[in-house]
């Protein structure tokens, strides 16, 4: 199957769910996450500040920006830049409604610890399928962090197609 036809398959499976539905099994795998060991022992985390139809993170960075310095990324000419997040002061809606960090730029990837990483869909390699720009992909690559891939149980699949320049997941939980 190729990248295009899986996306269009996610996106059908998402519609068979309200947005309060999604929130609701965002709980458990949420849940999960917190009793990762690597996400335990992280102090610098980049998380993202979820759409409505991705794993739900807002209570969780609420919950993490006392705990551990948490970096969310913005879209700026083409890429995903880091933002530090300390405060909902910070947020405003950036492209395609995602709301970003104001706060101080991060540059030094090689301090980050941990990765949580959206996607349309991951398999048990730790392949990632997103949107279809890549920007995690460029992100990626810039740094050594461990990456946990997060997704509902339905955008988990037994093989998902990959190139050459998509970066795998440590680890997928879902
Ligand atoms: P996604 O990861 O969002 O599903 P793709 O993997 O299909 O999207 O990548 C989309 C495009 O992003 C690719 O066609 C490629 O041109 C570009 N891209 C991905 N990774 C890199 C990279 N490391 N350097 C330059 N371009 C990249
Ligand atoms: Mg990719």
């Amino acid at each position: 199957m190729e990248k295009k036809e899986l996306r269009a398959q996610v996106r059908q499976k998402k519609s068979a769910y309200t947005p309060a539905q999604l929130v609701e099994i965002s709980v458990s795998i949420i849940e999960k996450l917190k009793a990762n060991s690597k996400f335990h022992a992280a102090h610098t985390i980049c998380l993202y500040s979820s759409l409505p139809d991705e794993v739900d993170t807002h209570p969780l960075i609420e919950e993490l920006k006392s705990q551990k310095r948490i970096l969310l990324p913005s879209i700026e000419d083409g890429d995903i830049v880091l933002h530090e997040y300390t405060s909902s002061d910070d947020l405003a809606h950036g492209e395609y409604g995602i709301q970003e960090s104001q706060g101080a730029i991060f540059t030094d990837y090689n301090q980050i610890d941990l990765v949580v990483v959206p996607g349309m869909a991951f398999d048990p390699q730790g392949n990632r399928l997103g949107r279809g720009k890549g920007y995690y992909d460029r992100f990626l690559c810039k740094t050594h962090a461990h990456k946990i891939g997060i997704c509902f149980p339905f955008q988990y699949f037994d093989f998902i197609p990959h190139d050459e320049h998509d970066i795998r997941m440590d680890e997928v939980i879902h």
